[in-house]
């Protein structure tokens, strides 16, 4: 199983970033936008 480069839990199905090209699984980041939390906005920081 996948391991999501964010966070490092295991999942069923990854998306990668288009930014920084790290797998995220969808808590991590937003996978219709395919950016991973950090690349996403900073908004929330
Ligand atoms: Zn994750
Ligand atoms: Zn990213």
């Amino acid at each position: 199983m996948p391991k999501c480069n964010i966070c490092g839990a295991d999942a069923e199905e990854l998306d990668t970033c288009q930014a920084c090209k790290k797998k995220f699984c969808d808590s991590c980041g937003d996978p219709a936008d395919e950016r991973c939390e950090f690349c996403s906005g900073e908004e929330e920081w």
